[in-house]
């Protein structure tokens, strides 16, 4: 509850949104589908800027790749053709796995789940770890100054109170996003480059229940070329954790030729248990940080295989005309 709340906004255009935003004598917050941020209690927060009607809900596909806006909610996320046919539609079923309330996925949105971070909670934020994506992000400024009238050798005219309008926007990678954002910046949207038609995803996740937050969950994506794996994106988190890559597992497996399946334990089992030592998630209530991290060996393993394996099967039916 937002006890001190003063002022509501509904902001028509985004201009109007920023310059609320940029205020410093009134703390004021987007608010997009307030999952989450209506129930904080934040006695800090003065103002609140309803997102709504800024047009931020699409999801489409543009010469940079596929842009999601901030306002699409989860459940636009899981119905879209667009997503279910990228990467193994690992943003629907990630999308889908990150509230299994329908009631919520229809309010929550893209830019709010960025927004609210690991409190999200969200399997959404491991998906876009994987798959190299970047937030555009918006700010607004607004300065009063009074202009004096010139010289004696030069009389101007004497203005006071000229206001200067500006806006920033800056593409920043999704992995430093959350580090990086400004407190006054929007999120307006989420590019992923498309990836090949070859690439794989896997996402599995363990939690107490199917439908319970997920104590750990690992994204794998692959593509396999030319008889390489040609890309390999591995990302592990959960609830309480941001998530992590394993860059080591990532570039000891990229470049390397690709082995047959009854080879393929020989492969990777190493490569992950000397890669793990990057990973230490912490202890809660819920998991200790050794379940957690040895939970994460095995969904490791099986995410890349299956990664892996589904991608071999595309390239080979590529190299024979079958797709
Ligand atoms: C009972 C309940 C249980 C839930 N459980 C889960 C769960 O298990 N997993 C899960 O993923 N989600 C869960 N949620 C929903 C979760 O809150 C949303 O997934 C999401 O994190 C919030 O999205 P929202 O659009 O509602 O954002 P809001 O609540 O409106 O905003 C969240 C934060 O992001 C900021 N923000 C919003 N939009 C922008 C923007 N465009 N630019 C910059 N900042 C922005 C806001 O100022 C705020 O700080 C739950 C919600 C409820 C009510």
């Amino acid at each position: 509850m937002l006890l001190n709340l003063l002022e509501y906004h509904w902001a028509e255009h985004i201009d109007d949104a920023l310059i609320l935003l940029s205020r410093n004598d009134m703390k004021t917050v987007p608010l997009a589908g307030g999952t989450y941020l209506l129930a904080q209690k934040d006695d800090s927060i003065q103002a609140v800027v309803d997102l709504r009607d800024l047009e931020l809900a699409y999801i489409s596909e543009e010469a940079r790749g596929i842009c999601i806006g901030a306002m699409t909610t989860l459940q636009q996320m899981v119905d879209s053709p667009l997503l279910k046919n990228v990467a193994s539609g690992l943003l629907s079923r990630a999308a889908l796995a990150s509230s299994f309330s329908r009631l919520v996925r229809n309010s929550a949105t893209l830019g709010g789940t960025l927004g609210a971070g690991i409190a999200s909670q969200a399997d959404l934020l491991t998906a876009l770890a994987v798959l190299d994506a970047e937030v555009v992000l918006r700010s607004g400024s607004q300065t009063q100054v009074n202009l004096s009238g010139g010289t004696f050798e030069h009389p101007g005219l004497a203005l006071s109170g000229v206001t200067y309008k500006g806006k920033q926007e800056r593409r920043v990678p999704y992995n430093s996003a959350n580090g990086a954002r400004r407190p006054n910046e929007l999120i307006l949207e989420v590019i992923i480059p498309r990836p090949a038609p070859s690439c794989a995803a896997s996402f599995m996740r363990i939690g107490r229940t199917p439908t319970d937050v997920a104590l750990l969950n690992v994204v794998a994506l692959v593509e396999v070329a030319n008889g390489l794996y040609q890309r390999v994106r591995l990302a592990l988190g959960g609830v309480n954790m941001p998530p992590v890559r394993l860059l080591a597992v990532e570039q000891r497996l990229e470049g390397q030729a690709v082995v047959n399946p009854d080879e393929l334990v020989h492969l990777i089992a190493p490569i992950l248990q000397a890669g793990m030592a990057e990973f230490s998630p912490p202890s809660d209530f819920r998991a200790s940080s050794g379940y957690r991290r040895i939970s994460g060996l095995n969904l490791a393993f099986r995410a890349l295989e299956e990664a892996i394996t589904i991608s071999r099967q595309r390239a080979l039916a590529s190299s024979r005309g079958d797709i």
